[in-house]
């Protein structure tokens, strides 16, 4: 049966998506932390499947919710009113501060962006846009000009390189934030508080100031900034970094966007929104993943004031966009996020895996940084950590693939695949945090032997 499902993926499901592991796990049920496989095998979820699942896998009362809301109404668009969109617009707005209080809801963190483009660009009347490089804000046309990964880039004319093609108004600015030495682009290290952020930071805040004055000249339409780069590999910026950034943009004009599609809804543990622990307020707001917990929902969150430029632009209109089992679901996602206190355990439990983690940094040479905040923590692994250079790809899969034998699945990140990402559902407990350092620590093990 297994060969039969490789077989119908090879032939019917396209090649663009590649499977996570050599042996493709075949899953079957979730229930909060845990995924069971076919033969009943149980895995410890580090990924939440790409960190999305915020509160665990067919949560008991998201599935109360949702078939109570399934044998009620599905679907209507937000072109009727109905009182699920009313109640979740609301209790989304009451979580952002003044003036973030408008909310556009879409199916998609790439839907979310695009539609941020759109704001952006109606409401300064400039067309430019600048995104961080290593950024990833999605693959849709448009995103996919903001997404600074290589491996998404199409290469589509000989001579342009890896540069897409297809939204060619977006600059890149000056970050890119890998540990590794022999990184393409700009090397330094990432942590979130070393001594020597502080000269980080001006170096950067100059390179910032040349990729706006040559790239851009002096008209800025908006900026893209994840809070932490989640598919570069768990990137922090240096302190006060963003902060300076975002007022460069302002100066010449633009309006700041964060995207919080992985930082929100309590992940970082010390605040419900990443923008909040670099102490700046966007003009615009983008969310997806946690916000259904796994149910396709995304949202853009904007003032007054830009909501109406772009009214005054153009008809937009999404057919999914705000439906009533999303809204049902968002509203339902809010309420366990209080009840059960998820955003304070990623605070307690984040930070224990990260000292866990440390300490293993310290043990392995073959663990070069350990970086992150709450429930988003990145381990990247090198060849040593005189040479910093990336962990060849082959033994970082093994590495991947021993510890989903062991029974824990850990996510991948950073320009050469070399950072394993954690970023587990927020019930995550204490003695399962043990469970899987003990368990990346044998996979560590077994590779030096
Ligand atoms: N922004 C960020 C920060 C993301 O991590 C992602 C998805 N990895 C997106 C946007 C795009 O979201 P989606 O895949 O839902 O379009």
């Amino acid at each position: 049966a297994y060969d039969h499902v490789l077989e119908t993926h090879r032939q019917h499901l396209s090649p663009v998506v590649t499977a996570y592991f050599q042996k493709p796990l075949l899953l079957h049920q979730g229930h909060m932390e845990w995924l069971f496989d076919s033969e009943g095998n149980r895995y410890l979820d580090f990924f939440s499947g790409i960190a999305t699942v915020s509160v665990g896998h067919c949560h008991p009362k998201l599935n109360a919710v949702a078939q109570k809301q399934l044998g009620r109404l599905w679907h209507t668009s937000s072109v009727f009113f109905h009182p699920p969109i009313h109640k979740y617009a609301e209790e989304l707005a009451a979580l952002l501060p003044e003036p973030l209080k408008v909310i556009f809801l879409v199916n998609s963190g790439s839907e979310a962006n695009d539609l941020a483009m759109l704001m952006a660009r109606a409401h300064s009347k400039n067309s430019d846009i600048i995104s961080f490089r290593g950024a990833y804000h999605g693959c849709s046309p448009h995103t996919l000009g903001l997404t600074n990964i290589r491996t998404f880039k199409m290469k589509l004319l000989s001579g342009m390189g890896c540069q897409s093609t297809m939204c060619p108004d977006v600059f890149h600015g000056p970050w890119g934030g890998s540990h590794c030495r022999d990184s393409p682009v700009q090397t330094i290290r990432t942590c979130s508080c070393a001594p020597d952020c502080c000269q980080a930071k001006d170096q950067y805040i100059e390179q910032f100031k040349d990729t706006l004055n040559t790239s851009v000249a002096s008209s800025i339409a908006g900026f893209f900034a994840e809070p932490i780069q989640g598919v570069n590999g768990v990137v922090q910026y240096p302190k006060g970094f963003l902060k300076e950034a975002f007022e460069l943009v302002r100066e010449r004009g633009g309006v700041c966007i964060a995207d919080e599609v992985q930082t929100g809804f309590g992940r970082l543990g010390s605040h419900f929104w990443g923008f909040q622990s670099h102490e700046v307020l966007p003009d615009i707001v983008t969310m997806a993943k946690g916000i259904g917990n796994g149910f396709p929902m995304a949202a853009v969150v904007t003032t007054q004031e830009i909501a109406k430029s772009l009214a005054k632009c153009l008809l937009h209109f999404n057919t999914f966009g705000g439906n009533p089992m999303a809204c049902a679901i968002g509203s339902a996602v809010l309420e366990v996020i209080k009840e059960e206190k998820t955003q304070e355990n990623s605070q307690e439990v984040g930070t224990y895996i990260l000292l866990k983690l440390a300490k293993l940094r310290d043990e392995f040479d073959i663990v070069g940084d350990v970086r992150g905040k709450g429930l988003m923590i990145g381990i990247e692994m090198v060849q040593d950590k005189m040479s910093r250079r990336p962990l060849p790809q082959e033994e970082v899969n093994q590495i991947h693939e021993d510890c989903k034998d062991m029974g824990l699945l850990l996510g991948r990140g950073g320009i050469f695949s070399q950072t394993f990402r954690v970023v587990p559902p927020m019930c995550i407990t204490k003695p399962e945090a043990d469970f899987a350092v003990e368990v990346f620590r044998s996979a560590l093990i077994q590779h030096m032997e």
